[in-house]
């Protein structure tokens, strides 16, 4: 590689960062208002030629006799497959993955939760249920245009309990149009009444393409920053004096029961995406596959696999994105490990973008050299990810030069 800007250079690990598997799972029967997942409804042999797909894609994998560490099933709803099409998938992962991960969790959805899949689920070796509560209030549910109900989410969860899978996340989304303080802190109570291991709790977002954004560009609908910033901080505060660690801006965990998945993936480690819109980060490169169920399963049938926005994976990408994602960590970010783990990285840009956010108290950093962000930096975290993100551009271009 010589020749190129230290930036641009192959990132070489010595030692091999912890492998996690994505398993998208591409079906809802109908659309939430803020959904921009990638989801379809099953018609037909769908979730057969879905299996058979991943059954071909996890054949691609350059797995290089590696085992997966983490495995993770999102979507998509993968409740809306049955129990038997539940076990299927689980066996091809098992067969390909490399033998049981040490954390395997599967997102389901209220309404599909039943005795079956979740008995399926734990001889699979499922360690850990998410369950996409978002709300307990039936109207705020009905204006994300969620299909269950409270009644159904505590039936869901009691069965979830009654399997002893070991550890438990509950979903929740707050700034919900119309939602008011009283009724966010309502939402939370009655979480905390279900004694989870595990809460993450979401801002709304609107996203292009969906009800919701249709809905904020006719008026109907409206962002509200102060409100958002309001609930954020009452969230923090209230869930961490109920006894549960913030561990990123998002998610609170008991002692133990973080999700490693998700820890590996903001590190910046490497996974294998399975599925349509899966992503990969994984030997050498970085790509997602088709968003859409007919081509991926094309790309899979001839042999193909994650050829969409294919990149390589360099010490300048990894390192700016270990950044951005770790400084979303409560933890924060270590530099000098970080700088240890990519040394051909062009540090220049961030050393001159820290004073400032050092300044504007959106950071602290410790002598040791760990920055992270203040509660203030927290609440603007992806403005803040977006300065880093540019200074490491800007640097790669300059070096480029
Ligand atoms: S259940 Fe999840 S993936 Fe399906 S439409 Fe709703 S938000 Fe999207």
């Amino acid at each position: 590689m010589a020749g190129l800007p230290s930036g641009q250079e192959k990132a070489q690990t010595p030692t091999p960062t912890p492998l996690g598997v994505y398993v998208h799972v591409p079906f809802c029967a109908t659309t939430c208002d803020f959904c921009a997942f990638y989801q379809t409804v099953p018609k037909g042999d769908a979730i057969a030629r879905y299996l058979d797909g991943i059954e071909a894609e996890a054949g691609l994998v350059e797995w290089g006799g590696r085992a997966a560490a983490t495995a993770f099933w999102g979507g998509g709803t993968p409740g809306l497959l049955k129990a038997d099409q539940l076990d299927r998938l689980g066996r091809i992962m098992l067969l390909y993955c490399g033998g049981q991960p040490t954390e395997w969790s599967v997102e389901l959805a209220p309404a599909t939760v039943t005795a079956e899949r979740l008995a399926v689920l734990k001889a699979l070796g499922v360690t850990r249920i998410s369950l996409g509560v978002q709300s307990f209030n039936d109207a705020l549910l009905d204006a994300l245009g969620r299909q269950h109900t409270p009644a159904q989410v505590y039936r869901a969860y009691d069965l979830i309990r009654a399997q002893g899978f070991a550890s438990v996340n509950v979903d929740l989304m707050f700034a919900l149009p119309g939602q008011e303080e009283t009724q966010w802190r309502a939402d939370l109570d009655e979480a905390l009444r279900l004694a989870p291991d595990h809460l993450s709790t979401y801002c709304l977002t609107f996203e292009e393409d969906t009800a919701l954004w249709v809905k904020l560009s006719q008026g109907k609908v409206k962002l509200d920053p102060a409100k958002e910033a309001l609930f954020y901080q009452r969230t923090w505060d209230y869930l961490g004096a109920a006894g549960f660690a913030q561990y990123e801006v998002s998610n609170f965990a008991r002692q133990g029961h973080a999700c490693t998945h998700n820890l590996n993936t903001w590190h910046m480690y490497e996974w294998v995406g399975l599925g349509p819109s899966g992503a990969s980060q994984h030997a050498g490169w970085r790509a997602s596959n088709p968003p859409d169920l007919g081509l991926w399963l094309a790309d899979v049938g001839a042999g193909r696999r994650a050829t969409a926005d294919r990149t390589a994976l360099t010490e300048a990408l990894l390192a700016s994105d270990a950044v951005v994602f770790g400084l979303r960590m409560n933890a924060g970010v270590s530099l000098p490990r970080l700088r240890k783990r990519f040394p051909r990285a062009n540090w220049s840009g961030l050393e001159d973008l820290l004073p400032r956010l050092l300044l504007e108290g959106l950071l602290t950093a410790t002598q040791e050299g760990v920055i992270r962000l203040t509660p203030r930096g927290r609440l603007i975290a992806d403005a803040v990810g977006a300065e880093v993100l540019e200074a490491f551009e800007a640097e790669t271009r300059s070096t480029s030069r």
